[in-house]
């Protein structure tokens, strides 16, 4: 199966559409935000750094995202493809990938784009919500994705959290950050003809047989 990386703005549901590949496809899904809000657990010097960087919104350097990636990539799961979602944010870390992808020999596959309007996303963030156990994922702001009792889990009813940097101040910067920073890549890929759309702003099922369709047609 054709690799798969996702660009899109702060919640337009890399992370759910991710998970709903992984269980369909079998194939890992990798994502450098997960691996980073690990690290900033950790009570180190590295911990504390990604931790401030993350809780502002800003991006980590490409060094450290690049050395988290290689160290991942080189699992054994990952040798009949993955999926990338959140790398890479910006052009020189696509450089970089695409520079491993040569050494390596290996097709870069597909990028799909997760297009969402600024204001949809603002609610999605503002209100998202997860499951710590389970890894579910709710929003308080938006009807169909409520919990059925609040700030609690309807799988496993376990106390709904919410992350350090869903806040609207939060969400401005990252949101600025992606306009500058990550959706440049959006022509990049684009030039090398390998950049597939899809609306992401109706509902996550939308999304998922929008992208189901085009793995259909580059997988043949
Ligand atoms: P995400 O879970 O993909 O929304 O990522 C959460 C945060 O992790 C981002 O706002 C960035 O601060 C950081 N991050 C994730 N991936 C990268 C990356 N490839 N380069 C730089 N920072 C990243």
């Amino acid at each position: 199966m054709k690799s798969i990386i996702f660009i899109a703005p702060p919640a337009a549901g890399k992370g759910t559409q991710s998970a709903l590949m992984v269980e369909k496809y079998g194939i890992p899904a990798i994502s450098t935000g997960d691996i980073l809000r690990d690290k900033a657990k950790e009570d180190s010097a590295e911990g504390k750094e990604i931790k401030e960087l993350l809780a502002a919104g800003k991006f980590v350097n490409d060094e450290t995202i690049v050395n988290i990636l290689k160290e991942r990539l080189s699992k054994s799961d990952c040798q009949n493809g993955y999926i990338l979602d959140g790398f890479p944010r910006n052009v020189s870390q696509a450089k970089i990938y695409d520079q491993m992808l040569e050494e390596s020999n290996k097709d870069l596959g597909i990028v799909i784009l997760l297009d969402l309007d600024e204001e949809i996303a603002k609610k999605r963030i503002i209100g998202r919500q997860t499951c710590p156990t389970c890894g579910a994922i709710y929003n308080s702001l938006i009807e169909e994705s409520m919990p059925k009792k609040e700030n609690t889990c309807d799988n496993c009813g376990s106390t709904l959290t919410r992350r350090a940097d869903d806040n609207e101040e939060t969400f401005s910067v990252r949101y600025a950050t992606y306009v500058e920073k990550t959706a440049p890549l959006i022509d990049y890929y684009d030039q090398k003809g390998v950049l597939y759309r899809v609306e992401s702003g109706i509902s996550k099922e939308h999304t998922f047989n929008s992208i189901e369709n085009i793995l259909k047609e580059v997988n043949k």
